[in-house]
């Protein structure tokens, strides 16, 4: 039984050595001391029987060893030396029934697709009882569009359908303040199993969700903290608070979907944040920008607005916003980030590049000064024709654009019916 202790770090050794270390690396030594704890550990709880070892047997033991560990106090040593003997019966179990043959690779379920994982070094908790996965011991499987977790044992009781649905279909955000409606509307039961809870932990702990404002067990519920929307936008408020593992799964899905309308939402945020407002302005200048790029074969080969992929939207718009976008701008790297790419954008159409140079404008109301491009500061463009002029000098002459009668006019005798001689 002095043995138990080593068994104890070797085990996590294999549990942790991120799958490098397989059962054929084991050391002669340490398949000695796995055996000679065979001889001690299983034999005995055989109660006589000494028998061939097979399944049935080892099935056997493992309940009875089982039942050891929950009379056993809890944490007491006994009782983590009883786990030890667990884990390696059921090594040898899993060892003589080769569960990848009788378990599939995919299962389709409540429109989750579970894949089987292979890793057997990993260590964490099932998204269904929130008890460990055992990766070498146990067969367990992920779910390719929510990232839930879970003992292939456990499969079946999943009673949430996959929340990436809800992803696609509805994509928003609860914007009301943990809109709680009480336990008792709930009939103290948790909201997603339908479990019984209280306040007072009788028969079990209600957990509140601060995005749902609902209450769940503590399965349910791991008291996971995120990022409220809701409090972002209201509030300005960036502080995590707790949430069940749906809403978990949810928002950290939805995290980077620009789904926000700031400035219909909360309109009066833009008044209250400056960075906001530095952020809107430097999303402006990129759309006057993006003309020249699609437009121009260098900054296309230098896939100059591929600097954008992470966040596609500043290429389509200027008022929709991630959630991830508003921590960013709330931590100053979005601000960071964003005046760089501008800085870069700029120097190629005013620098480097001849052919967006040539299509910079020059002031028609005074004829004077530098060559001037749409997103300079000081300037304004005719909604019209895109002319860009000195600001003070378009809102002196604020009646007419110069350029635009011209270009009607060579529109209409472009479109004059020509002599068909
Ligand atoms: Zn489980
Ligand atoms: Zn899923
Ligand atoms: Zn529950
Ligand atoms: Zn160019
Ligand atoms: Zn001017
Ligand atoms: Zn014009």
């Amino acid at each position: 039984t002095e043995d138990v202790p080593r068994h104890c770090t070797w085990f996590s050794e294999l549990q942790t050595a991120s799958g490098e270390l397989h059962l054929e690396t084991i050391s002669i030594s340490k398949c000695l001391l796995l055996v000679s704890s065979w001889v001690i550990i299983v034999f005995p709880l055989l109660q006589g029987s000494f028998g061939v070892l097979d399944i049935e047997n080892l099935k056997r033991a493992i309940e009875e060893v089982k039942q050891v560990i929950l009379d056993l106090p809890e944490q007491s040593e006994k009782q983590k030396d009883a786990v030890v003997k667990l884990i390696h019966l059921r090594l040898k179990l899993q060892e003589l029934k080769d569960p990848d043959e009788d378990e599939p690779n995919i299962q389709i379920l409540l429109e989750h697709r579970f894949y089987k994982e292979k890793s057997k070094s990993v260590k964490q908790f099932c998204d269904k009882c929130s008890t460990i996965i055992w990766g070498l011991l146990q067969t367990w499987y992920t779910c390719t569009g929510c990232y839930y977790r879970c003992h292939s044992k456990c499969l079946n009781q999943i009673a949430k359908p996959c929340v990436r649905s809800k992803v696609s279909h509805q994509s928003e955000f609860e914007l009301n303040i943990c809109p709680e409606v009480g336990l008792d509307r709930q009939d103290y039961r948790c909201a997603e199993c339908r479990q019984p809870i209280s306040l007072r932990a009788v028969p079990s702990e209600a957990r509140k969700c601060d995005y749902t404002g609902q209450y769940y067990c503590s399965n349910c519920h791991w008291n996971d903290v995120a990022v409220i929307p809701a409090r972002v936008i209201h509030n300005w408020d960036f502080e995590a608070c707790k949430v069940c593992r749906y809403s978990m799964r949810y928002l950290t899905l939805m995290m980077s979907r620009p789904v926000l309308k700031l400035k219909e939402i909360n309109p009066f945020l833009f008044n209250y944040v400056e960075e906001l407002v530095e952020i809107r302005k430097l999303r402006q200048d990129i759309l006057l920008m993006k003309p020249y790029f699609i437009t121009c074969k260098e900054a296309m080969e230098a896939r100059l607005l591929l600097q954008l992929q992470d966040r596609q939207h500043f290429v389509e718009n200027d008022e929709m916003y991630s959630l991830q976008d508003l921590i960013d701008i709330a931590t100053g790297r979005l601000s960071c980030a964003l005046t760089e790419i501008h800085t870069t954008f700029a120097k190629h159409i005013k620098l480097d590049c001849e052919r967006c140079q040539a299509k910079g404008f020059v002031c028609e109301l005074c004829k004077e000064g530098d060559v001037l491009f749409p997103f300079d500061s000081h300037t304004s463009v005719c909604q019209d024709c895109s002319a860009v002029f000195h600001r003070d000098c378009y809102y002196d002459n604020s009646t007419t654009c110069p350029r635009c009668p011209r270009l009607s006019m060579r529109k209409q005798s472009q479109s004059a019916p020509t002599n068909p001689d």
